[in-house]
Formats: structure tokens, C-alpha cells, sequence
């Protein structure tokens, strides 16, 4: 079973976990992060957004200035970096190396322009990305989750689009989860990560 702490993937690449916002990525990454905290490590991306309600700084994102950003921008403190829908976010050296070093596997988040660096780069990971079951589902949950205006979210549903027909193209991602159901798609994930997917018939 997965979870178990005998349990350790064979393929130590760090992982990538990509999709739109509203697709349940939080919830699937943070239980994730529970379940496994001996073997895989996350932290926090830097941004310059504004915290939605109830994020907290170093634990949702380390939310700093333009000014650090650039700082850190120009510095090359970032393995990848973007601006999504008006501001900045990227994944910080320092904490990627920090997490290898403690002997975990770094569990990223970020999106297809990240992505799309990490490979032009050859940087070796596992890229996976979540679906929305459909468009319409992805527009309830932004809204009912309440914390971006009408135009924001928009501008999400928009990007997503983009996303998804990317995620369709063959190769770019090593694998593409749809969540429709949080539970089944949390078993999945774990099974791909732990690489507990051909062995199920086996020893
Ligand atoms: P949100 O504002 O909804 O938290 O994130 C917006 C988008 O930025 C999402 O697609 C999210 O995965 C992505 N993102 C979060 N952190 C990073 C990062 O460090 N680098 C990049 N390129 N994208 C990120």
C-alpha cells in the first residue's frame, strides 16, 4: 500500500504537478503532501499575487514585492518563472536543492510555461497534469470557491482552455489525470507517483 513508509518510488525525478486553477490541485497535492511526507517534499512558490483569503505566507506561496521578485529573477534564483494573468510566480532554487538534500523528492507545482522552460533546459522530472471532468465544472468551482472577480476568472477559464489543449498534445505531459471524483483520482496519482501501476497483478 502506498503511504507506507517501506514504500519509496523507483523513479526519484522530482515531480511536476500542473492544471487550472479550480481543478482540485490544492486539495489533491495537500493530501498528497500528508500522506507522504517522509518520502516526498513540497514548498512554497514565490509570487508577487495578492493572498486569496485564508492563504498563508511560506505555507500556500511566499508572497513578495515586484521588487524581490526581480531580485531574485535577475539573480537566476529561479530553475522557472512566469507571469500568469498579471502576475509573477516561480520556483526557487535554493528550496528545490534544499528537498533533495533532505533526501525527498520535490513535488512542484506550475504551469505550462514552466513547463515548458523545465524541458527546454532538460531538466529531468515527472510532469502531470489535472483535469477539470469538463469546462462548465471548472467554471463552478472557480466561482463558488469566490475569491476572483468575474474578469479574473474569466481569464482563468481562458488560460485553462489553453492548458488543456496543451496537456493534448502527445508527450507533454508524462501523464494526465481527469478529477472527477477527489478520491479516485487521489488513488491514481499516488499508484503513478509510487509506480504501484504494473505491479498490482504482481508479487
Ligand atoms: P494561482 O494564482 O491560482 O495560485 O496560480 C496560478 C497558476 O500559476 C497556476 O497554474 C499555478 O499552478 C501556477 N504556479 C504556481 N506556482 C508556480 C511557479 O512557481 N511557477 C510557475 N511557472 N507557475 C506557478
Amino acid at each position: 500500500v502506498a503511504g507506507e513508509e517501506t514504500t519509496t518510488p523507483k523513479d526519484r525525478r522530482p515531480i511536476v504537478i500542473s492544471g487550472p486553477s479550480g481543478v482540485g490541485k490544492g486539495t489533491l497535492v495537500t493530501l498528497l503532501m500528508e500522506r507522504h511526507q517522509k518520502i516526498l517534499g513540497k514548498k512554497a512558490s514565490h509570487t508577487t499575487r495578492q493572498p486569496r483569503e485564508g492563504e498563508v505566507h511560506g505555507q500556500h506561496y511566499f508572497f513578495i514585492t515586484k521588487d524581490e521578485y526581480n531580485v531574485m529573477r535577475d539573480g537566476d534564483q529561479f530553475i522557472e518563472y512566469n507571469n500568469f494573468n498579471g502576475n509573477d510566480y516561480g520556483t526557487s532554487k535554493n528550496v528545490v536543492d534544499g528537498i533533495i538534500a533532505s533526501g525527498k523528492i520535490p513535488v512542484m507545482e506550475m504551469d505550462m510555461h514552466g513547463i515548458q522552460q523545465l524541458k527546454d533546459n532538460g531538466y529531468a522530472a515527472r510532469f502531470i497534469f489535472l483535469a477539470p471532468p469538463e469546462m462548465e465544472e471548472l467554471q463552478r468551482r472557480l466561482q463558488r470557491r469566490g475569491s476572483d472577480d468575474e474578469e479574473t476568472i474569466q481569464k482563468r477559464l481562458e488560460i485553462a482552455q489553453q492548458e488543456l489543449e496543451q496537456a493534448k498534445s502527445e508527450g507533454f505531459h508524462d501523464k494526465v489525470f481527469i478529477n472527477d471524483d477527489l478520491e479516485t483520482t487521489f488513488k491514481q496519482l499516488e499508484s503513478y507517483i509510487f509506480g504501484l501501476e504494473e505491479s498490482v497483478e504482481g508479487p
